[in-house]
């Protein structure tokens, strides 16, 4: 038996024309109404460039107006404080979403903490996510890449409640709020990180009915330790050498596909799984601000 693959391209494609849809119909209502996104791009890294040409071009499919602020490499911490704090105080902008890594004379926390609350679409700064870990509160913004594998799952109808997960990978925009998400859907939550071992790593997954592994690590989960039939789902973005290819080295995600699909019930390929839903709920955050500015929701 192999697993059937979960086409997080398709999922998203069809999220993008609700998405594109809804402000259709929201402009025709009320015309003065148009979502904004603004991209904080500050030096040149080439992967930055595409994410960011990558989130601007979805942006125009759907209706969403987005403008990128290039901002030189140099910059320093004070100067982008400023611009971003003038960006806060825009009311035509509804999502302000600093592309990362930054660089590394300029404090990352201090620089998503700056993003006001009601704009900071891609859910990073403490009040966003001690909002995803307080029983009481619901935060405006969920990070998009855990928002986007909880949609997933849902759109798959896997089961949460009741079901052993395990989430490798604690980090504050991946594997930290998606555990959180996931115990709050009523899974039994285990949490693997660098401390663990491999035998910990061995027991908690193959007693899993759940594994999602977001650790930048190339062949970290493998078929023998699966259990069968469990739902995978591969955040891991890592690049590996292959001579068969024009640049040498090809894409491939934390799960060893090719021995976990034999294995697993569901499993996300990479790429095509979970990066596309990552995109796609930046514009779901953003039209969700819009909604929210404009009294829509
Ligand atoms: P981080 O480097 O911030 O976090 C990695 C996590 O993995 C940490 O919690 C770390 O543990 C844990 N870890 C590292 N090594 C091991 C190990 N040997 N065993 C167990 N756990 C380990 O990464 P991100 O969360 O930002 O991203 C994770 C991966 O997901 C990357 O490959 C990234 O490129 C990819 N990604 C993909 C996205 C998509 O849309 N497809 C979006 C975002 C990220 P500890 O906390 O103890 O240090």
């Amino acid at each position: 038996m192999t697993a059937s693959i979960i086409d997080g391209k398709a999922i998203s494609a069809d999220l993008r024309s609700k998405i594109a849809n809804d402000i259709k119909d929201l402009q025709e209502k009320n015309p003065g109404f148009q979502p904004k996104l603004v991209i904080i791009q500050v030096g040149e890294r080439p992967d930055s460039s595409i994410y960011v040409r990558m989130k601007l071009k979805s942006c125009s499919e759907v209706g969403i107006e987005g403008v990128l602020v290039k901002l030189d490499g140099k910059i320093s911490q004070e100067e982008l404080l400023a611009k971003i704090a003038a960006l806060n105080e825009d009311s035509t902008v509804h999502g302000i979403l600093v592309q990362l890594p930054l660089p590394k004379h300029i404090d990352e926390e201090l620089i998503t903490n700056a993003v006001k609350q009601e704009k900071d679409i891609d859910g990073f700064s403490e009040l966003n996510l001690a909002a995803i870990f307080k029983k009481s509160a619901s935060p405006k913004y969920v990070p998009c890449t855990p928002k986007g594998i909880v949609y997933m799952l849902e759109q798959e109808d896997v089961t949460i409640a009741g079901k052993n997960v395990v989430v490798c990978g604690r980090s504050d925009i991946v594997g930290g709020p998606l555990a959180k998400l996931l115990e709050k859907k009523g899974g039994t939550v285990t949490i693997i990180h660098s401390k663990s071992t491999p035998e910990q790593l061995k027991f908690f997954v193959s007693n899993a009915d759940i594994v999602v592994s977001a650790v930048g690590q190339a062949n970290f989960i493998t078929g023998d330790i699966l259990k069968p039939g469990a739902t995978v789902i591969d955040v891991g973005t890592n690049y590996v050498a292959d001579e068969t290819k024009k640049s040498g080295q090809r894409m491939c995600g934390d799960v060893d596909f090719n021995s976990c699909v034999q294995v697993a019930g569901k499993i996300t390929p990479v790429p095509g799984g979970v990066g596309p839903m990552t995109v796609i709920m930046v514009l779901q955050n953003v039209l969700e601000s819009s909604k929210r500015a404009a009294g829509l929701l």
